[in-house]
């Protein structure tokens, strides 16, 4: 882990950005830059590089094979590497304030199509991945960042970093540490989840995504005011940690299940909950795709745990899953987070078999709880 922001080097770093070529970039990759540095997508030096790219669109591995799913890639207009040559050092800013450098190893071009194709399985323009996609930049930049001022967070209390999160777990005397991925405000079934989990591991990391997501997903706000609720009403004090990533979603389905899980193997975690249709978006990927494509990892270093759905069943009274309940359809209610949100979304409370009234009662006092 790189110590950033004190030291002779970072001072040193900030002074001479200032005469070098600036690249200014969005907060989506200013929060990659930082994401790099702190070990959140380790073992990544820097933005990928041609080789590590197609081989990562082709085999899901680095090109030393360390499993890696989800390209991490810097998109530039040729318009913004003029002053650039290959081998030179950058200066990364976020609205104008440089806060990295970057060597530039590499600029080469890509196919969106083949990414699109690659990434997400489809060119659908419906699918919000592939949308996105339209907005990118002709050229690629591949080389090793280096942080020397910390982005500003919104979460200031909520955001913690892998050495951070290993030192707590270890602090706690966690021996195995479930993390578990959410960019929505948790209801009975995730809960169901988590605690099936914790049934047989020390610990829970609960880690939802703050950044870029899709209109119509929860704000950040009300994810974070969400999960305070419930684990102030519902969990044990020390079986959960709760913190925020700034990562954009990318509904990958399957390949960004498998991305989620290295970055929270990353985090201190030795097992990572894998839910239904993990990471997916509207029909584009089977419910179970993800747990398909675990197989093919068996060197990840994390362990999947491959929870069913949960459901309530009035005949087992109580929250159940396929695996384990016998009874029929009709005495199953199920938690669908799209009736969910209708109903928040008219100012309805949702009824306690799909929500914590807590988590409803906050959830519902936010004017606007939806990304517009
Ligand atoms: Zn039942």
């Amino acid at each position: 882990m790189k110590r950033v922001a004190e030291g002779s080097r970072a001072e040193r770093l900030a002074i001479e950005s200032l005469e070098l070529p600036k690249l200014d970039l969005s907060l989506e990759l200013a929060s990659d830059v930082e994401n790099i540095a702190r070990g959140v997508y380790s073992p990544l030096e820097g933005f990928l590089v041609q080789e590590d790219y197609l081989h990562v669109l082709d085999e899901m591995r680095l090109s030393d094979d360390t499993p890696w799913t989800i390209p991490i890639i810097l998109d530039a207009n040729p318009e913004e590497l003029t002053d650039v040559r290959e081998g030179d050092t950058v200066a990364l800013s976020y609205c104008g304030d440089p806060f990295a450098v970057m060597v530039v190893e590499e600029v080469y071009g890509w196919d969106r199509r083949e990414y699109a194709f690659k990434v997400y399985g489809t060119l659908d323009s419906r699918h919000p991945g592939v949308a996105k996609l339209a907005d990118a930049k002709e050229l690629l930049v591949g080389g090793r960042v280096e942080l020397f001022k910390p982005l500003p967070h919104k979460f200031e209390k909520y955001t913690l970093w892998p050495a951070e999160t290993r030192v707590l777990f270890e602090t706690k005397s966690w021996r195995t540490v479930a993390g578990f991925q959410t960019r929505n405000v948790p209801h009975m079934g995730h809960e169901y989840v988590q605690k099936a989990a914790l049934t047989f591991v020390d610990g829970l990391f609960v880690n939802p995504l703050v950044g870029w997501k899709k209109p119509g997903d929860y704000r950040d706000e009300v994810i974070v005011a969400a999960y305070e609720a419930l684990i102030e009403h519902y969990f044990l004090k020390d079986t959960v940690v709760f913190a925020v990533l700034r990562m954009s979603m990318r509904y990958a389905g399957p390949r960004e299940a498998v991305h989620h899980a290295i970055v929270r193997k990353n985090y201190g975690c030795t097992h990572f909950i894998v839910g239904r249709d993990h990471a997916g978006v509207g029909d584009f990927y089977g419910p179970y795709d993800a747990w398909e494509l675990f197989r093919e990892f068996p060197d990840l270093g994390v362990t999947p745990l491959f929870i069913r759905e949960a459901f309530y069943c009035e005949v087992c009274g109580g929250f159940v899953n396929e695996k384990i309940c016998p009874h029929g359809e009709e005495h199953r209610v199920r938690v669908s987070g799209t009736r969910l949100r209708e109903m928040i979304r008219k100012g309805e409370a949702p009824p306690p078999e799909l929500m914590r009234p807590e988590v409803a009662r906050v959830v519902l006092s936010f004017e606007s709880p939806f990304i517009q």
